[in-house]
């Protein structure tokens, strides 16, 4: 674990040197002012030598400059590396998500997966920063200061050994207790941000049934853990605080006592007794520092630990060592005896399903909701791997294809598209990025969006809104239309593109989608039976499987569930 974290100061090498060094070098010094305040005194008792006084005097001067200087070093350059180190670890998260395959997703709740890159990794700089830095440089300074001391007066020294144990005592303790609080306190600003996420994306739905106080309930239930969590590991804290306190007045009260008692014995100068005493106070930095680092260690790695957890899971789909790049596909599509199931326990979604779809034909599959259309639609682009059989795409199994290099030549149009925030043209251009806008422009034509375009006031320049809020669902549908033909794919399928539209609209959006068939394999899933008219051939699915094959007029002819289906819609 802490191998893995380290090895994120790698990158940035050369600020983790420099900001140590002047850590180091600070802590040196801040070891010399008790040392020459004895000096100033035992010279000032004795008063002879004004000569050491301005010495002393422009030695400590010097001595500030340069700490000043180094602060801001160890300020600016430290805080630096923590930043760079934070900003790396969300990068790596942010690209490991994207990596994942839609099973993750299905399981995984969006607000989670936004605290772990965001709020889980705060702490992380921070520790990155003040980690190796405070750790090392307080157990210098201690050991310093403590043979220092040592050398003034081995008994006097010897009293603040009594305390290193209770001291080590406070410290493990408050780390246990507080690695619990502050784990439990990441999982429950994960449960508020889901909540928020639900409450916020759903609030149309929230306010269309009144339903803010119960919403107001339900996240209040998750920030009150929070808080819990939160109250819980800063008791700890002042527990671990005020006790260290207490400790350190204590060693105060010993050192001045037995110190004045050793000077008036001779055994001990005026200027060592104040030295010593200054250096107990020394002693007080490395010992906040390392109970900061008490909050600041647990609280770090509580994050970096939900950030391994994350960083941990292994895609479900992946390519294997030796799959091959696919370029310009037929479109060949056979599906080989293929069983899979959405949770390996449940009995399977599709049972030992096998067809052909031969390049450039266009299938429709039809069939009662939740039979398992979508699903099929799912393993062609391998969003899911099949649990059994295969599925073969101009005779090559997708599995051993980049999983890339196949998305790339399949094309799926939903019922809801999902739209980015931002313009109607970088919103059509995200079917190929680098689209000039003459190839937008005849995109958008080929879509029949033309005409709602003009009559927008910032034509293709106008916000859509957040997930495209400010459009139609017919609207939507032709910027995914038009996004698919500037990806132009060999495969292209359409799970219910129209099925949300009114007749008027369906219609001249079907124009659109059989011009953007042409030419392709089409798999098109319908509801409404006269969309699919004149599909190459038609499939029934049901729960049993493919139940019915043929074209149009055979299944109306076999009298079957089609024609069954087709009865009622049609009455
Ligand atoms: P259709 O498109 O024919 O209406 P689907 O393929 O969407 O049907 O769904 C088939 C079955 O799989 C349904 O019982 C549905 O509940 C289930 N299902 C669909 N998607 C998921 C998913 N992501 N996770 C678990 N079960 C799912
Ligand atoms: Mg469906």
């Amino acid at each position: 674990m802490i191998r893995r974290f380290l090895s994120y100061y790698k990158p940035h090498k050369r600020l983790f040197i420099v900001d140590f060094t002047a850590a180091v070098i600070v802590a040196i010094l801040e070891l010399a002012f008790p040392v020459a305040v004895q000096w100033f005194i035992d010279d000032l008792l004795r008063g002879d030598d004004w000569n050491i006084i301005v010495t002393v005097g422009v030695l400590l001067l010097l001595v500030y400059i340069v700490s000043t200087y180094l602060q801001y070093v160890v300020t600016y350059i430290g805080h630096k590396l923590g930043v760079n180190i934070e900003t790396d670890m969300r990068k790596d998260l942010f690209h490991h998500v994207q990596k994942q395959s839609f099973r993750f997703f299905d399981n995984t709740k969006t607000g989670h997966i936004m605290s772990r890159i965001t709020t889980d990794l705060f702490d992380l700089g921070e520790l990155a920063h003040h980690g190796p830095e405070d750790f090392f440089i307080s157990i210098m300074t201690f050991l310093g200061a403590f043979a220092i001391m040592f050398t003034i007066n081995p008994v006097l020294a010897s009293v603040i050994l009594i305390a290193i144990p209770i001291l080590i005592f406070l410290i493990t303790f408050g780390n246990i207790r507080m690695n619990k609080s502050w784990k439990t306190m990441y999982e429950n600003i994960a449960g508020v941000n889901a909540r928020v996420e639900d409450a916020v994306s759903g609030v149309r739905v929230v306010q269309s049934f009144t339903n803010e106080k119960f919403e107001m309930e339900r996240f209040g239930v998750d920030n009150n853990h929070f808080r819990k969590a939160k109250i819980g590991a800063y008791k700890t804290m002042a527990v671990v605080h005020s006790n260290i306190y207490l400790l350190m007045r204590l060693i105060t009260l010993v050192v001045l006592v037995a110190g004045a008692w050793l000077t008036f014995n001779g055994r001990l100068s005026y200027g060592e007794l104040v030295s010593f005493i200054l250096f107990v106070n020394v002693l007080t930095t490395p010992i906040n520092k390392i109970t900061a680092l008490l909050e600041m260690y647990p609280k770090g790695m509580a994050g970096f630990k939900r950030f391994t957890e994350l960083m941990d899971v292994a895609p479900d789909v992946r390519d294997k060592d030796n799959a091959v790049s696919i370029e310009n596909l037929q479109g060949d599509i056979a599906f080989h005896n293929v069983t899979f199931g959405y949770e390996d326990t449940q009995k399977p979604v599709l049972n030992n399903i096998s067809f052909d779809i031969h390049a450039g034909e266009t299938v429709a599959f039809v069939g009662p909701s939740g039979a398992g259309k979508t699903t099929i639609s799912s393993l062609i682009p391998r969003f899911y791997d099949v649990n059994e059989g295969s599925i073969r795409i101009d005779g090559i199994d997708i599995r051993d294809m980049k999983k890339d290099s196949l998305r790339r030549q399949i094309g799926v149009v939903q019922q809801d598209v999902f739209l980015f925030t931002g313009t109607l043209r970088e919103n059509i251009a995200y079917g190929k990025l680098d689209a000039t806008d003459e190839e937008i422009e005849l995109a958008a034509r080929r879509a029949h969006m033309e005409g709602f375009i003009r009559e927008l006031p910032n034509g293709y320049e106008t916000q859509v809104g957040e997930r495209g809020l400010k459009l139609s669902g017919g609207q939507k549908q032709r910027i995914a239309i038009a996004r698919m033909f500037l990806k132009n794919p060999p495969i292209l399928i359409l799970d219910e593109a129209t099925s949300a539209l009114d007749t008027e609209t369906e219609m001249i959006i079907q124009q659109a989608l059989n011009e953007l068939a042409k030419d392709r394999t089409t798999l098109v899933i319908a509801h409404r039976l006269a969309t699919i008219k004149n599909a190459d051939r038609i499939m029934v699915v049901t729960k049993n499987g493919i139940e019915e094959e043929g074209s149009h007029d055979e299944l109306i002819k076999q009298d079957g569930l089609f024609a069954h289906l087709h009865n009622v819609q049609m009455n």
